[in-house]
């Protein structure tokens, strides 16, 4: 039986799996894509401190793992399908395989929330994206519309404005919620085209993404507007499937304080999928430290 298995192979669990085995702990370490979650997805990461020229979201992703590597962490590539949370002995399923640990740390992030059009499935990979800092090189010189009103939406427009030769950025609102050094930057920049309220209501294409219905929220109107891309950024969704029914959580994110620690005894959660003020590579980090000190000191290491 290992002392502990962490699941999410982001910021949050690699840091985690660092600070377990320094303290001596067994552990393994459970990611179902690649290592950085999130942060692997990011072009330049420019807030985490000790690399005042940035670093790419790729390469801090694949150095938190190689450290966490090179003290022996077990990264398994496999999803964690079901978890046993409660009572003394805790268990993983992953692969068909079942693990037995004394304690866990969740860490699986979240991901980006959909639109829900009816289309958008299909689509996706055809055109229609949630990430533009992985796709945005794919459309150079293309028209690509961003869909949210957020600090992520915006950074999606100006990024895109590098590659693409027009940007339409599509908001529900009258107004940004974006920060306003953001939202003046877009403003400035030739080649984006601002619609506020306004939103995408149906997307068209066989092979791949042709056309979105653009609709006036205020008139009701409904345009069609020709796109080869479509970037969706409206806000994110915490990954609490395998925790639904066996901890507290609020707003859909797993409840915990600064300890970490959720309404299970030696169950943890670090990272996105807390409820905590603030995500990002600095605090998810953290947390995972948090969570393998915690998880140490409840197991009497
Ligand atoms: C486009 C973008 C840009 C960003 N830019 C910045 C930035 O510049 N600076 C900054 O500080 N932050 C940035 N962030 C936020 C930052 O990336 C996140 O706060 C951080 O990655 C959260 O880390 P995490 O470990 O909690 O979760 P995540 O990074 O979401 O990682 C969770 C991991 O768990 C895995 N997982 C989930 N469920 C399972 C399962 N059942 N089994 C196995 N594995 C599972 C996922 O595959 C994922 O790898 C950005 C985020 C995005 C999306």
């Amino acid at each position: 039986m290992l002392d502990t298995v962490i699941v999410g192979g982001g910021p949050a669990g690699l840091t985690a799996g660092i600070y377990l085995l320094r303290a001596g702990l067994t552990c393994a370490l459970f990611e179902r894509q690649f290592v950085g979650g999130q942060a692997a997805t990011t072009n330049v990461i420019e807030n985490y401190p000790g690399f005042p020229e940035g670093i790419g979201g790729p390469e801090l992703s694949l150095k938190m793992a190689e450290q966490a590597q090179s003290l022996g962490l077990d990264i398994r590539y496999d999803e964690a399908e079901r978890l046993e949370l409660a009572g003394k002995v805790k268990r993983l399923t992953a692969a068909g395989r079942t693990i037995e640990t004394r304690s866990v740390i969740l860490c699986m992030g979240a991901s980006p929330r959909r639109l829900q059009l009816k289309d958008e499935e299909r689509l996706t990979g055809r055109g229609v994206s949630y990430c533009a800092t992985c796709d945005g090189a794919l459309y150079r010189g293309r028209r690509v519309v961003v869909v949210g009103g957020g600090d992520t939406a915006v950074e999606d427009a100006l990024y895109l404005s590098r590659f693409a030769s027009s940007v339409t950025i599509v908001h529900r609102r009258d107004a940004f919620r974006a920060q306003r050094a953001l939202v003046t930057r877009m403003e400035r920049t030739p080649n984006i085209d601002i619609l506020r309220s306004c939103t995408v209501d149906a997307l068209f294409g066989e092979e791949k993404l042709e056309e979105i219905a653009l609709r006036d929220v205020t008139s009701g109107k409904t345009r069609a507007l020709p796109a080869d891309g479509l970037f969706i950024a409206v806000g994110m969704e915490p990954r609490t499937a395998l925790a639904e029914g066996q901890l507290e959580l609020e707003n859909g994110y797993i409840r915990a304080g600064e300890d970490t620690r959720t309404s299970l005894p030696l169950v943890y959660a670090a990272g996105d999928v807390r409820t905590k003020p603030l995500r990002q590579v600095i605090c998810a980090a953290a947390d995972g430290a948090v969570a393998a000190s915690m998880a140490a000191l409840d197991l009497g290491a």
